[in-house]
């Protein structure tokens, strides 16, 4: 069964893998406990970041964005003047952060990306001028949206592919960014992954993610799409660690070491549970709402990788640039679409921030490993029937009555609502004239 949140892609708990049956994770190292695909988190990396924070600052964003659901015992201990993090459970190894004494006496935080304040002057036309975004369309989409279960198809229509679409938006919007100025490039720019590896490569460590789980001898594949059993066979597991955890490894590889962006903009639509793909149940309801990464649940902070990502992307401030350009461009999107606030029915792994009540942190392996601000957009549910029938419609030019109102394509809907917001919010953070 789908539920609502299960098609947003978190992931990072290990969430299809072994929290669904709640036993012990995978380690790849016996001295650290790393989650899945994981590498070796690099604890020196922090020291470029001795006293670039104060106390008060530091336990603000652990307390109110990053750790809002508990600290595990002895993981982050915050003193005077440094906090005490855990390197290693195993080894008891602890990496001393020290805390600048106040405001004046911070250093500078090392960074490649560039918050808005910094990147100097534009005209108000080309408000994005010398601004760098990398669009990463969810997903992949074409012949792998069945295995990735973005997929449905009523009747002799069109299949809906949640990763074809996200990429239709992606080169509307990328057009649009660069007439304002902005240098963009992709996480992801055709149909397929970018990841090199496929659902082969990891039968093996599939194999040995369920047998560590508590299934002694795991089947290679499922009987039929409705066997209850399906999450627990090779074949599933193989597909998720290709498609979800290799994949977006290898975006943020790309995104960190050769796009080098100022902000990633991560395109998704979102769907409400709709059973059988191949006989979809359609709603009536449709939302709204957009994350930044924070929210980190106690297991996951359990990981080494985890803890060290969050760490380093706390001390990057990245938060402090996503979280005003996240409302912003919700405000935007919310004019251009009409959607109301999405509310998650939970507490348990989302927390609510910002101002424009549509934006939540939440713990996403492509919001936590992009080392730059990241904001990531959920809007529409696919399988609402008036967002239905508007996939159904593709792109055009102008508007099109949609049930009564003169609507835009879906697609260019959803990518100027989105360059609106960033307009918005650069516009103000660089004081340019409207
Ligand atoms: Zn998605």
């Amino acid at each position: 069964m789908r539920s609502r949140a299960a098609l947003i892609c978190r992931g990072s708990s290990l969430l299809p893998v072994l929290l669904a049956f709640s036993l012990a994770p995978v380690t790849a190292n016996a001295a650290d406990k790393l989650g899945t695909l994981a590498s070796r988190p690099r604890w020196s990396v922090l020291e470029h970041y001795q006293q670039t924070i104060t106390r008060d600052e530091f336990a603000n964003l652990v307390q109110n964005v990053y750790c809002t659901h508990g600290i595990p015992q002895d993981a982050i201990t915050v003193t005077d003047d440094s906090a005490r993090i855990l390197m290693n459970s195993e080894s008891q190894r602890f990496f001393a952060l020290r805390f600048a004494p106040n405001e004046q006496s911070k250093k500078r935080v090392p960074r490649l990306w560039h918050p808005a304040k910094q990147l100097g002057s534009a005209s108000a036309s080309r408000p994005l001028a010398g601004l760098r975004i990398a669009l990463d369309p969810g997903h992949l989409g074409g012949k792998w949206a069945r295995m990735e279960e973005r997929w449905f198809k009523i009747g002799e229509s069109a299949p809906v592919q949640e990763g074809d679409m996200t990429l239709r938006v992606s080169r509307i919007l990328a057009s649009k960014l660069r007439r304002l100025g902005a240098t963009v490039s992709f996480a992801r720019n055709e149909l397929g992954p970018v990841t090199p590896m496929r659902p082969d490569d990891f039968r093996e460590l599939a194999r040995t993610i369920l047998i560590k789980n508590g299934v002694p001898q795991p089947r290679p594949e499922a009987l039929n799409e409705n066997d209850p059993e399906k999450e627990q066979t090779i074949k599933w597991q193989s597909e998720i660690l290709f498609y979800r955890y290799s994949e977006i490894r290898r975006r943020a590889v790309r995104v960190n070491t050769r796009l080098h962006p100022d902000l990633v903009v991560c395109l998704h639509f979102n769907a409400e549970g709709w059973g059988d793909p191949n006989q979809p149940t359609l709603t009536d309801v449709n939302h709204l709402h957009l994350l930044v990464n924070g929210s980190y649940l106690e297991g996951e902070l359990e990981f080494d990788d985890e803890r060290f990502e969050m760490i380093r992307r706390l001390l990057s401030r990245a938060y402090d640039e996503e979280l005003p350009i996240a409302d912003t461009v919700a405000n935007k999107l919310a004019s251009a679409t009409g959607l109301p606030a999405f509310q998650y029915p939970t507490t348990l792994t989302t927390t609510k921030v910002g101002t424009s009540g549509y934006v939540y942190a939440r713990n996403l392996l492509a919001t936590r490993l992009y080392r730059c601000p990241v904001v990531y957009c959920e809007p529409y549910v696919m399988n609402n029937r008036e967002v239905f029938d508007r996939i159904q419609a593709g792109d055009y030019e102008g508007t099109r009555d949609v049930n009564g109102v003169q609507r835009k394509s879906i697609y260019r809907e959803y990518a100027d609502g989105v360059a609106d917001g960033l307009v918005d919010y650069y516009r103000g953070a660089r004081d340019l004239k409207h």
